[in-house]
C-alpha cells in the first residue's frame, strides 16, 4: 500500500515511512492511495474470531511493509496486554441501544488501542534499519499517559512529554510521571497547554535541532494513530449481526481521529447506517455537519478535555476525499482556514457527507445530566467524554438501528466530573490502585524554547 498526502505534493511513502513520518512534508496528512476491500463473508467471519486476529486481517493490506508472521506477533502481543479478554466489548444499555468499552488499555482511554501497536511497530522497524529517535509530544493529559506507557523501555526510543504544569488532571499527571523507565521523560512548563504545542511545533522547524535528536511525532495524525481504530468498529459490528443489520456509531469527537477510523471501516466496506459525531460546547465540528461551515471559535475548558479542541487535524482526511481526492483544493481551503479563521462547503458536498455523517453536541449541564441519568437507570458510571456521546445518540429520533456508542474513557480517569454528577467516586482498576502511592519524577522548566531544547539535548544527546 502506499499513501499520498491530502496536500498533494508531498512524495508517495509505503507503510514504514508514514509511521516513521507523521505530517506529510507539504503540511499534508498521509492517507491510503486506495481502500482494501473487506467482502461481506470476512466480516461474518469476525464475529467468531479473537480481536488480535480481526485486528491482523484489517491492518495487513495497509501494512505491507512489515513481514506478516512479524504482524500478527506484535498485534497478538499489543492486544494481550489489554485487562479484557475480547478487548473491546460491548455493554447493553437500552433496547437498541449499546456501549463499546474502549478503556480497558493500561491508561484507561481508547487511545491505548493504536499507541501500544504504535510503539511496538516503531521498535520493530527502527530495529530492522539500526536507527534510533525521540519523541517529542505535548499534551493535555491522554495522549501523553498512553505515549509514555506505550513507549517505556522500548529499544531505540527516548520519549519526551511537555505537559502544562498544574493544568492537567492528578490522575493524568501521575499516569505519566510516575513511570520510570530510563527512556521516559517528564517535563511540566510553566504555561498552557497551547503554549507547550507551539514549543513542540518550534521544535520541529528548527531543522537542525530536529535532525540532530532525531526528532519525531505520535500525535493523531500518524497514520498507525488511526488505522488500529478503524478494526473496533467492525468487531462491535459483527457481534451485532454486520453486514446483514447495518449499525450506527455515536463518537465523542476531538481531532476527528476515532470517528474517521469509523469512515475508513466503512470504506472497507462496513455497512454502517451513519457515524455522529459528538461534541462537547467546542462544537466546530457539530457546526459543520449542520451547516457546512467550518469556522474557528474560542476553545472553552470542559470536564470533557480531550475533546476542547478547535481545528481537528483529522478532519482534513475526510476534506480530501469530499473534494474528489484534489490536493489543490485542500490546500486551497487550508489556506482560507488559517488567513480567514474558515470555509464553507457547498450544499452538494455538505449532502454528500450527511449521507454517512450527523452530529450532536451536549453541554456541560446536560453532560453532568446523563453520568446522573445513566447512574440512576443502570448503575453504571460513564466519563464525562462518552456521556457526551450517549446524550447526541439520544437526541436523534430512535430507529430500529442498533447504536453503538464509543466509551472512549474509564470513568475513574475523570472521578471529579462523576462525583459531581452521581455523589460517588469510581475506583481505579486494579492495575492502578496504587497509582496514588507511586513516586512521581518531573522537570519544571519555563515556557522558553531554549531552555526546554537544552534541556532534551542533555537527557539524549550523543544517542541518535
Ligand atoms: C482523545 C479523546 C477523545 C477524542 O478523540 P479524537 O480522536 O481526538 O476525536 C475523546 N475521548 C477521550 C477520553 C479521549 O482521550
Amino acid at each position: 500500500m502506499n499513501y499520498i498526502s491530502t496536500r498533494g505534493t508531498a512524495p508517495e511513502l509505503g507503510f514504514e515511512d508514514v509511521l516513521l513520518t507523521g505530517l506529510a512534508r507539504d503540511g499534508g496528512l498521509y492517507v491510503p492511495a486506495a481502500w482494501p476491500d473487506l467482502s461481506a463473508g470476512d466480516i461474518k467471519a469476525f464475529a467468531s474470531l479473537p480481536y488480535h486476529a480481526v485486528a491482523t486481517r484489517v491492518m495487513a493490506p495497509f501494512a505491507d511493509g512489515i513481514a506478516p508472521d512479524a504482524f500478527a506477533d506484535i498485534v497478538r502481543t499489543t492486544y494481550d496486554g489489554f485487562d479484557h479478554h475480547s478487548v473491546a466489548p460491548l455493554r447493553q444499555l437500552g433496547p437498541n441501544e449499546w456501549l463499546l468499552e474502549l478503556f480497558h488499555g493500561p491508561t484507561l482511554a481508547f487511545k491505548d488501542v493504536a499507541m501500544q501497536l504504535l510503539a511496538r511497530l516503531f521498535e520493530h522497524v527502527l530495529a530492522r534499519r539500526s536507527q534510533r529517535l525521540t519523541i517529542v509530544g505535548a499534551t493535555s493529559g491522554d495522549t501523553g499517559a498512553a505515549a509514555i506507557e506505550a513507549f517505556r523501555d522500548r529499544a531505540g526510543i527516548d520519549v519526551v512529554i511537555l505537559h502544562p504544569l498544574d493544568r492537567v488532571s492528578e490522575v493524568q499527571r501521575r499516569q505519566m510521571t510516575t513511570v520510570t523507565a530510563a527512556n521516559v521523560h517528564n517535563i511540566a512548563v510553566r504555561g498552557t497547554f497551547d503554549d507547550c504545542q507551539a514549543l513542540l511545533k518550534m521544535m520541529f522547524n528548527d531543522i537542525a535541532f530536529r535532525d540532530e535528536i532525531a526528532l519525531s511525532a505520535v500525535n493523531s495524525i500518524n497514520w498507525a494513530r488511526v488505522l488500529p481504530q478503524a478494526v473496533y468498529y467492525l468487531t462491535a459490528a459483527a457481534a451485532l449481526g454486520a453486514p446483514d443489520r447495518p449499525v450506527a456509531f455515536c463518537v465523542p469527537t476531538g481531532n476527528f481521529g476515532d470517528v474517521y477510523a469509523g469512515y475508513v471501516a466503512a470504506a472497507m466496506g462496513l455497512p454502517v447506517a451513519r457515524l455522529v459525531v459528538a461534541t462537547n460546547r467546542n462544537d466546530i465540528l457539530h457546526r459543520f455537519f449542520q451547516t457546512g461551515e467550518y469556522r474557528v471559535d474560542e476553545v472553552h475548558a470542559t470536564q470533557s478535555p480531550s475533546m476542547d479542541i478547535q481545528v481537528a487535524s483529522n478532519f482534513e482526511r475526510l476534506l480530501f476525499d469530499l473534494v474528489g481526492r484534489d490536493g489543490a483544493a485542500v490546500s486551497a481551503l487550508m489556506r482560507d482556514l488559517s488567513a480567514a479563521g474558515g470555509f464553507a462547503v457547498d450544499a452538494a458536498r455538505l449532502a454528500n457527507t450527511r449521507a454517512r455523517f450527523d452530529s450532536g453536541r451536549a453541554d456541560e449541564a446536560e453532560t453532568t445530566a446523563m453520568i446522573g441519568r445513566v447512574h440512576a437507570e443502570t448503575g453504571l458510571l460513564l466519563d464525562p467524554h462518552t456521556a457526551v456521546g450517549l446524550a447526541a445518540a439520544r437526541d436523534r429520533a430512535p430507529d430500529d438501528t442498533p447504536v453503538v456508542v464509543l466509551g472512549t474513557a474509564h470513568p475513574a480517569k475523570f472521578p471529579d466530573a462523576v462525583e459531581k454528577a452521581t455523589g460517588r467516586r469510581p475506583d481505579l482498576p486494579a492495575r492502578l490502585a496504587d497509582l496514588y502511592d507511586r513516586a512521581e519524577r518531573y522537570d519544571v522548566l519555563p515556557n522558553d524554547l531554549a531552555a526546554i531544547q537544552a534541556h532534551i539535548r542533555g537527557l539524549v544527546g550523543g544517542k541518535a
